[in-house]
């Protein structure tokens, strides 16, 4: 595996891949790496010849108050890691490289709408931030394939609508949500939370599986469900900020012909914050 810092020396590779005919899979990533994003890895390498990661935390993503500066950063573990997950280049730009005119006055990518609902009314800017980023990382790589989480269900749906209305010739795949055994999603951030929150933070997934189970159609039976799932997180001890049932594709508000239906949460357990959702399908009747 080559460890690339720098825009020019990754082209130049990726140009020779591309000469021998192969086809290139970025996997966009901040590190703080577990089994969750070495799926995506596995998935990338499944799809195309050579396997691009990157390792940036994208400062432009988090709010003046976020955990930016204290965000985990083991570089020589995440290194190993990839190198054995068979990844072929590992790219990590500094600030610099991928801001050339520093971050104030960036040129944004926004894809409005859906970048303020859900997350992005609690975390505002957030996603101008992820989309800024992403754009870069495509515009540097020009993957054939990128692959991101399910577990980041609104972003996924957002880099979707980005490619889509910029006609980006990129194919978007999504993996799995990698969990624990006791449904915790796995994340960068679980490891800020204290022994006693760790034992509480599975009731999350398992508070929007309930809602998914007694899904009622939509209207006023789904706001109250919605409800009452916030009062259930409430109870075991989470700070809730939302959870929603959405339409998949667009994350509209549902309505009786929703077919394609996903659960959103997003909750704090002491200063961690937690996300998680669940995709399900109901039949017409
Ligand atoms: P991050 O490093 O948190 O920005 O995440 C990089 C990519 O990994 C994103 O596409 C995330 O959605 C994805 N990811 C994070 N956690 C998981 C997980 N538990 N399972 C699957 N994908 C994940």
């Amino acid at each position: 595996m080559k460890t690339i810092r720098d825009i020019s020396t990754l082209r130049e590779v990726l140009q020779s891949f591309r000469q021998d005919g192969e086809t290139v899979a970025l996997v966009p990533t901040m590190g703080g790496l577990h089994r969750g994003h070495m799926n995506l890895v596995q998935l990338a390498s499944e799809y195309a010849e050579r396997v691009v990661t990157s390792v940036f935390v994208n400062p432009t993503q988090f709010g003046p108050q976020e955990d930016f500066a204290d965000y985990p950063r083991p570089f020589d573990t995440d290194r190993r890691r990839l190198s054995r997950g068979g990844v072929d280049i590992l790219f990590a730009p500094n600030h610099e490289e991928i801001y050339p005119f520093g971050a104030d006055d960036m040129t944004t990518v926004s894809v409005p709408g859906l970048s303020t609902i859900l997350c992005g009314e609690y975390r505002p800017g957030h996603f101008d931030g992820v989309t800024s980023i992403v754009n870069r990382l495509f515009n540097v790589t020009a993957p054939d394939v990128a692959v991101f989480g399910q577990k980041d269900y609104q972003q996924l749906a957002i880099i979707r609508r980005m490619v889509a209305d910029l006609h980006m010739p990129i194919k978007i795949l999504a993996g799995p949500t990698y969990r624990e055994k006791s449904g915790l999603a796995l994340s960068s951030r679980n490891r800020y939370l204290t022994d006693d929150e760790r034992k509480l933070a599975p009731e999350l997934y398992a508070t929007v599986c309930d809602c998914r189970d007694q899904y009622p159609g939509s209207g006023k039976a789904l706001v109250d469900l919605e409800q009452s799932c916030i009062e259930q997180l409430v109870r075991v001890g989470f700070k809730p900020e939302y959870l929603q049932v959405r339409e998949a594709g667009d994350l509209s508000v549902p309505d009786k012909d929703s077919r394609h239906l996903v659960v959103l949460a997003a909750a704090r357990l002491g200063e961690t914050r937690l996300i998680d959702n669940v995709l399900f399908e109901v039949n017409g009747s």
